[in-house]
C-alpha cells in the first residue's frame, strides 16, 4: 500500500469521524497475465503491475530491474507457483529487499498451491532434464481451477485488507459463476474434438477438465526440446490418427510446422495467458479462443 493511501484513508477516517469502509489500493504484482486478469477481478481497485506479457516463457525470464522495483512496494505477490517462476521470481524478490512478499509470509500467493496438481509423482526427474518435478503448475489454463484460485485470492486480499473483504469474495463468486455459465458450452464444443498434440505440456489442464485426448507432445520430457529420433517416433504414433497441433508464440514453430505437414494437420498458435490488460471476461475470452482452436480438426 503506498504511503499516500494510507494517508488518504487516514484523513478520511477523522473527516467522516468513522473508518473507511472502502477497501484500500493495495499494490498487486502479478507474475503473468492469467494472474493479473484474477486480481483485475477480485480487487479492481489494486494497483496492478503485471511483470511478463502472454508473449514471454515463464520458464525462462530474467530478473529485470523494472521487475524489482514493482516488487519493492508491493503488497502482495500473485504467481503461478509450483516452480514455475523459480529460476527468476525469488532472485528478483531477493534483490527487492521487501520481505513481506517472500514465500510464506501473507504476502505471497501462488495459484497452484490452491489446487490439485496434476503431473505429480510421476517419473518426473530434474535427472532427465525435467523442469516441473513438483508436479505441472501450468494451472491457469483450466477455468474451474481458476474459479477456486479466484475465491483463495479473494479471501488471502481479505487479509491485508480487512474492510474490503467482503467485495473480494463477492467480486470471486461472480467470476466463478460466469466460469460455469460457460462450461456447457465449451464442454458442447470439445465433445468431438479430435485430440492435441502440445509442445509442452502447458495445456494439459484445459484439455483434462474438458476430456479431450492428448496424443503427445513435441517435447519428449518437459523442457527438453527434440532430436530428429523424437519427432520420428512421435510421426510414426501419430499417423492415421486426426488432431490439432499447438504450441505458444515463445515455443520454436519448427518441429510443430514439420509434424503438421507429415500428418496433415493443422498447426496452431496459441498464448499460454490473455492479453497484457486482460480482466475476467478477457480471461473467459482467452478460453474461448482455446476452446475455438481444439475443438476442430481440419
Ligand atoms: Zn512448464
Amino acid at each position: 500500500m503506498k504511503r499516500r493511501s494510507i494517508l488518504l484513508a487516514a484523513l478520511l477516517a477523522t473527516t467522516l469521524g468513522v473508518a473507511p469502509a472502502l477497501a484500500l489500493a493495495l499494490d498487486v504484482v502479478a507474475t503473468c497475465p492469467s494472474m493479473g486478469a484474477l486480481v483485475r477481478t477480485v480487487a479492481p481497485n489494486a494497483n496492478l503491475t503485471v511483470l511478463a506479457g502472454p508473449d514471454r516463457d515463464l520458464h525462462s525470464l530474467q530478473a529485470k530491474p523494472s521487475m524489482i522495483r514493482a516488487l519493492r512496494g508491493a503488497d502482495l505477490v500473485v504467481a503461478v507457483g509450483a516452480e514455475l517462476e523459480v529460476g527468476w521470481l525469488p532472485a528478483a524478490s531477493t534483490s527487492a529487499a521487501n520481505p513481506a512478499i517472500l514465500p510464506g509470509r501473507v504476502g505471497y500467493f501462488e495459484a497452484a498451491a490452491q489446487v490439485p496438481l496434476l503431473d505429480v509423482g510421476g517419473s518426473a526427474s530434474r535427472a532427465l532434464g525435467d523442469v516441473h518435478p513438483a508436479g505441472n503448475p501450468h494451472v491457469d489454463l483450466d477455468p474451474v481451477r481458476m474459479a477456486q484460485v479466484a475465491e483463495a485470492l479473494a479471501a488471502r486480499l481479505g487479509q491485508l485488507d480487512a474492510a474490503g473483504a467482503s467485495r473480494y469474495r463477492a467480486n470471486a463468486r461472480r467470476f466463478a459463476k460466469a466460469v460455469d455459465r460457460r462450461l456447457p458450452d465449451w464442454q458442447a464444443r470439445l465433445a468431438s474434438a479430435p485430440g492435441v498434440v502440445l509442445y509442452h505440456r502447458d495445456a494439459v489442464y484445459l484439455l483434462d477438465r474438458f476430456g479431450v485426448p492428448l496424443l503427445g507432445t513435441i517435447e519428449p520430457v518437459p523442457g527438453v526440446p527434440p532430436s530428429g529420433r523424437d519427432l520420428r517416433k512421435l510421426t510414426g504414433e501419430l499417423r492415421g490418427l486426426q488432431g490439432v497441433i499447438v504450441h505458444a508464440p515463445y515455443q520454436s514453430p519448427k518441429a510443430p510446422r514439420k509434424l503438421a505437414r507429415d500428418l496433415g494437420w493443422p498447426v496452431r498458435v496459441l498464448p499460454m495467458s490473455p492479453p497484457l490488460g486482460a480482466d475476467g471476461n478477457g480471461y473467459l475470452s482467452h478460453i474461448d479462443a482455446w476452446v475455438d482452436a481444439i475443438a476442430v480438426a481440419n
